[in-house]
């Protein structure tokens, strides 16, 4: 057992004693171009990099801050968290396999693996947000490359017993890879579970002020890491110093941001849950919930995001709720220190098999405001809904 906790571990590498006199932290190195004394010395890879795109001071800080986060060998930084997913499923297949995900699947991520993936031969195959690990596990074919895994899945949150398919894929030759942006990399350690590959959305939780774009890819197997580091290279993906900076200035608070505005998301949760003109929340963390108990086993925390069904009325009526807000921007993304709220009926088109939800869908995220004044902007945007509804 480590002996420090996240908290300790996400600052620690900052004060390390044996560096000399320095700023606390490390430079914004911008740079496509590193000089060497000699020939020689320029052919030495003990230095460090000799060429921008292999990143400077601020990425490094970072991939190792995330690698040691996600309990991982090895972490790579990509241009944003939807890269992150689609990398590894461009590194780890070839013509002829086939991916195997659940329908809740984030919205961009279908779109490249039925537009993109599909074009090169590689086909999807989608099994139900709520399949037990048994059911995913007998979906694996010989065709099966990769189980990309979300949990909570988008916009309906359902959980799957992470562990189990790891062990179902493990033993069949299947690679996992897994969107652990909701764990924020702090609440659920994938590759400890026996995933192959976690990715994040530094977008959200990480960054967490809602000024960058970035993403993350931990992993611990050789072969795998090999295989990453190699898409990484060939593509020529690399992200800004600027950037890893402010993701590195984020992830020191993560743990405090990520533990306030779950339990402010709680309270906005169980207040909503107990409202008559609210027909269901869907969120893990609420006891009730049908994934709570996988929640409760595998994770230590949640993040400050769900979603939350109204009981009947139509799309109309919950855009005039919506309208109404003045507490919640209305926009995308999460994971910043801003309220948010979005209508997502639209988006549960892309799916195959559609939930029968009893009203219209909304997804909310609780930022760092006082929750007793985000309720009392709800309580009157609800006012607004049922005045449609009637
Ligand atoms: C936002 C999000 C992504 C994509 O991240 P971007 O940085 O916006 O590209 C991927 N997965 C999940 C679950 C997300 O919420």
């Amino acid at each position: 057992m480590d002996p420090l906790s996240d908290r300790t571990r996400l600052i620690a590498p900052a004060t390390q004693r044996g560096q000399g006199r320095r700023p606390v932290n490390p430079p914004i190195e911008r740079a496509s171009t590193l000089l060497s004394d000699s020939v020689s010395a320029m052919r030495d890879p003990a230095p460090g990099p000799v060429y921008g795109i292999e990143g400077t001071a601020s990425q490094g800080a970072l991939r190792s801050a995330l690698a040691d986060l996600e309990r991982a060998e090895e972490a790579w930084l990509v241009p944003s968290g939807l890269s992150a997913v689609t990398l590894p499923l461009l590194a780890l297949t070839r013509p002829g396999d086939e991916v195997l995900t659940t329908d809740a699947l984030y919205g961009p991520v279908r779109r490249f693996l039925e537009r993109h993936l599909a074009a090169r031969g590689i086909t999807t195959r989608f099994h139900a947000p709520d399949a037990t690990a048994g059911e995913i596990g007998g979906l694996i074919g010989d065709r099966t490359r990769v189980v990309l895994i979300e949990s909570p899945a988008s916009l309906t949150f359902e959980m799957v017993d992470v562990p189990a398919i790891a062990v179902a894929a493990r033993t069949r030759g299947v690679h996992t890879v897994m969107d652990n942006t909701w764990a924020a990399g702090l609440a659920f350690k994938p590759v400890e579970h026996g995933v192959d590959v976690s990715v994040q959305a530094l977008t959200k939780y990480v960054g967490g002020h809602s000024d960058l774009m970035l993403g993350s890819i931990c992993a611990s197997d050789p072969a795998v890491r090999r295989a990453l580091g190699q898409a990484i290279e060939d593509l020529g993906l690399c992200v800004s110093p600027d950037d890893a900076w402010l993701a590195l200035r984020g992830i020191r608070t993560l743990p405090l941001r990520y533990g306030e505005q779950g339990r402010s998301a709680l309270e906005v949760a169980r207040w909503l849950a107990a409202r008559p003109e609210v027909a269901r929340v869907l969120y893990p963390a609420l006891p009730g919930d049908p994934g709570h108990a996988l929640w409760a086993r595998d994770y230590s925390g949640a993040a400050s995001l769900f979603g939350v069904v109204l009981a009947g009325g139509s799309d109309a009526g919950a855009e005039r709720m919506l309208n109404a807000l003045t507490r919640f921007g209305l926009g995308y993304s999460w994971g910043g220190f801003e309220s948010l709220i979005t209508h997502e009926t639209p988006q549960m088109a892309w799916r195959q098999a559609r939930p029968d939800l009893e009203g219209p869908l909304l997804r909310l995220h609780i930022g760092l405001e006082d929750p007793a004044d985000l309720i009392a902007d709800l309580d009157q945007g609800l006012a607004v809904w049922r005045d449609a509804v009637t």
